[in-house]
């Protein structure tokens, strides 16, 4: 590379006030999530301690996993035992209606940026998925091709680029929903809509009445965004939070037009606008779901808190210090890829952390801590036993990185394997019938358990 006159003479230790100035702080939120920088302008590992301080969400700690058994009968999922889902905000109010009430809405949902999602985007819906099997609950998913295409022409300063064209993003999202569907979705208790698609009604009134309480500086302050962002962007955020409102869905209630003055208040709760709603998701996605919480009681028909359980991100290939992304294909394994391309992947890329040498490794042990192979292990291996071995045996220097990264590729193959065969049989007129608005069934419209 050739050096700048900035640079430092060739063999020269930089400056220490060089040094220091090249430190920087992590930055997270839903256009950005890198590690920081040291002062030897190393990457560091994401701190997730120092994210849940800055965002003052409370952690998700053991008492929290008794409840959840008590309250469901069910263990909890293995992203939730290991603390891969480590914070959240109003869980336990969540389960203190669930109790009462028998019910609640679930919410997530998926940027469209690629035609096939990665392992990361699978984080959350299968986590998703358990939760929807344990509670019996009704789950809306919203895929943003909008926000997709606004972010990507704002990226590309406003340039029509190959693969970004409106048009791509419609496509890219039934690509992503018919992925999100092959996770294995409930079709009786699931709506999965685009934002293209299916905004106007009681959505788009929501949403306007949401705009009108979004100033442009809060947006900026959250999103990173200044003055030279689009109009569309700056926008956006209204949209992805009011899509938590049940009462943007009144048809999947069975209920009416909630602003009508004759509107029916009995069923399925006093009014459709009070049913509160969980929204499994990285932490990334929280500066939003802030500014929804914010303004949950400031609508006409106010709405509780919106209660959120937030995982940590499943880490790029390379490391510990960024998340796996679809605009950096490199640092990612797609739900598409090959046998062959899985096991590829992990052997050329995947950090290790074992020894530098063979010697070294069985003297001195490995560091599953930053070892990209054990943390997807840890987010995809069911058993606790095998998972506790692997790590012992690793750090003794027992396992060899070799043999971690083969049990790696095993269970990324068998899951992502599974994974297609269920996608193959995904039809578009399945992909249909969980787009198309329609009653949902769930456990309060039977047990019609009243407020
Ligand atoms: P990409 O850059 O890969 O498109 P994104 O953050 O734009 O990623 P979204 O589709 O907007 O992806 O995110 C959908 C959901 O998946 C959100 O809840 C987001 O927090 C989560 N998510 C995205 N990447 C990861 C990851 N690597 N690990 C865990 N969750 C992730």
């Amino acid at each position: 590379m050739a050096s700048t006159d900035a640079s430092p003479a060739a063999g020269a230790p930089p400056a220490v006030e060089q040094v220091k100035q090249a430190a920087k702080e992590q930055q997270i939120d839903p256009y950005n999530v890198s590690g920081g920088v040291d002062e030897n302008g190393n990457v560091t590992a994401i701190d997730y301690e120092a994210l849940r301080e800055r965002f003052n969400t409370p952690a998700l700690t053991q008492e929290h996993l008794d409840r959840f058994e008590r309250v469901t009968g069910k263990p909890p999922h293995r992203l939730m035992r290991r603390k891969l889902f480590f914070s959240h905000r109003d869980f336990d109010k969540i389960l203190d209606y669930y109790e009462k009430y028998g019910f609640f809405l679930l919410y997530t949902g998926r940027g469209p940026s690629s035609g096939s999602m990665h392992l990361g985007h699978a984080v959350p819906f299968l986590f998703t998925k358990e939760l929807q099997d344990i509670f019996d609950v009704p789950l809306v998913v919203m895929l943003t091709d909008d926000e997709k295409f606004l972010y990507t022409r704002n990226k590309n300063q406003g340039k029509i680029t190959k693969g970004a064209a409106l048009g791509d993003f419609i496509e890219y999202a039934k690509q992503n929903c018919k992925d999100i569907i092959a996770l294995g979705f409930d079709l009786k208790k699931t709506f999965i809509y685009t934002d293209y698609e299916y905004m106007g009604g009681h959505f788009y009134q929501n949403i306007t009445e949401f705009e009108a309480l979004l100033t442009n500086n809060q947006i900026r302050g959250a999103m990173g965004f200044d003055g030279s962002t689009n109009i569309g962007l700056n926008a956006y955020a209204a949209k992805q939070c009011v899509a938590a409102f049940a009462s943007s869905y009144p048809t999947l209630f069975g209920a009416g037009d909630f602003r009508a003055p004759n509107y029916d208040e009995a069923r399925p709760r006093k009014h459709i606008a009070a049913i509160p709603t969980l929204i499994p998701c990285a932490i990334d996605q929280e500066p939003y779901f802030r500014l929804l919480r914010e303004n949950c009681d400031r609508m006409e028909f106010p709405a509780p808190k919106t209660a959120l359980i937030l995982s940590k991100f499943l880490t790029a290939l390379q490391g510990s210090g960024g998340k796996m992304s679809a605009s950096d294909p490199n640092s990612a394994i797609f739900m598409s890829d090959t046998p062959k391309q899985i096991e590829k992947k992990i052997n050329r890329f995947a950090f290790s952390g074992g020894g530098i040498t063979k010697e070294d490794h069985e003297k001195y042990g490995g560091n599953p801590d930053v070892d990209v192979s054990y943390a997807y292990l840890s987010y995809f291996l069911e058993s606790d036993d095998e998972l506790n071995e692997i790590e012992q045996s690793y750090r003794k220097g027992t396992l060899s990185t070799g043999e971690l990264k083969k049990r790696c590729i095993k269970e990324l193959q068998k899951f992502v394997e599974a994974f297609q065969e269920r996608r193959s049989k995904v039809t578009d007129e399945i992909m249909r019938e969980f787009m198309t608005p329609r009653k949902l069934e769930f456990k309060e419209a039977v047990t019609e358990k009243k407020p």
